[in-house]
């Protein structure tokens, strides 16, 4: 059992060195851990320090060179900035990134929540994907805004594992008011090459390239209670109003002017108030259906009525 667990020390240690550069001997380090473990009687953590001291001096490495060691936490272990640590977890959505220095941004997640993470183009990583699960090693935990998030840098590493993780359940229903529709709402362009909205023609990310016509809301949902910042697609918009993109379209080539789409999905939908399911990522709520709430007058009149002579 010892032996197992000084095999197991001993693999950490040399993939430490490894992953900060540097090739160490295990036999050397095995070797090592067995004396101060079995003859010295050393604690695990102390025996590693040492062994981790004595390499860093034998082979002349600045101690900052090595990358520091992360421990396997859970999305809700995380309430530190500055921490590196490892996850297991599932890319559940991946986001438009406005800045050509993230290669990717989104939420990943596991059994106990959801976290924001971004990939930084330096770290030079193959892209995950959406619904996939990943090992993600030695990532730095940050905090923007007051909320918690994970950064893959150049030391990090991420690796496909053959695990499923499920979630909990992010779908929630939510009744309430369309209190404001922001600007860039309406018909939008995005980038033939990676989807990001583009602006004057130019994505932020490949500059002025050819673009694809989108309709979309984002909007801001009050239920009395919260405020959910919303996404509705070109589907959800077409369901309420009967604009889709081709009226868009139209719209716009009738007044020679896209702006006239945003202003018409305004008159149409905004103060309103509506029922609807979707998706809780880390900011926005991904509307996957929406609905005018019809409110029954007769049967909230018998309610009162009802609570009235109670
Ligand atoms: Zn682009």
């Amino acid at each position: 059992m010892i032996e197992e667990r000084i095999k197991e020390l001993t693999q950490q240690i040399v993939q430490r060195f490894k992953d900060s550069g540097y090739d160490v001997n295990a036999k050397e380090v095995e070797k090592r851990l067995k004396l101060l473990i079995l003859e010295f009687k050393v604690p695990e953590s102390e025996a590693k320090r040492t062994i981790t001291n004595y390499l860093l001096k034998e082979l002349d490495i600045p101690r900052e060179s090595l990358i520091t060691e992360s421990e396997l936490v859970k999305v809700a272990d995380i309430t530190k900035p500055n921490q590196w640590v490892s996850l297991k977890v599932k890319v559940v959505q991946l986001w438009d990134s406005n800045s050509p220095s993230i290669s990717q941004v989104g939420l990943v997640g596991d059994e106990t929540g959801t976290i924001k993470f971004v990939i930084w183009a330096k770290a030079d990583k193959d892209p995950v994907e959406e619904g996939k699960c990943y090992l993600f090693k030695n990532v730095v935990t940050d905090s923007f805004a007051g909320r918690m998030q994970i950064n893959v840098n150049k030391n990090s590493e991420i690796s496909e594992i053959d695990e499923e993780i499920t979630l909990p359940p992010r779908e929630i229903e939510v009744v309430g008011a369309l209190i404001s529709i922001q600007q860039n709402s309406g018909l939008i362009r995005r980038c033939k090459t990676c989807n990001r909205v583009m602006s004057k023609g130019v994505c932020p990310i490949h500059g002025k390239v050819e673009g694809y016509d989108d309709l979309r809301i984002k909007g801001v949902i009050d239920d009395g209670e919260n405020v959910y910042e919303v996404v509705l697609n070109e589907q959800n918009i077409k369901n309420l109003t009967g604009i889709g993109l081709k009226e868009a379209k139209e719209i716009a080539e009738e007044f020679l002017d896209r702006t006239a789409v945003l202003a018409e999905l305004k008159k149409r939908l905004l103060g309103k108030y509506f029922k609807l399911v979707g998706d809780r990522g880390e900011r926005y709520l991904i509307v996957k259906n929406i609905e005018f709430l019809r409110i029954d007058v007769k049967k909230e009149v018998e309610k009162l009525i009802n609570s009235l002579e109670a």
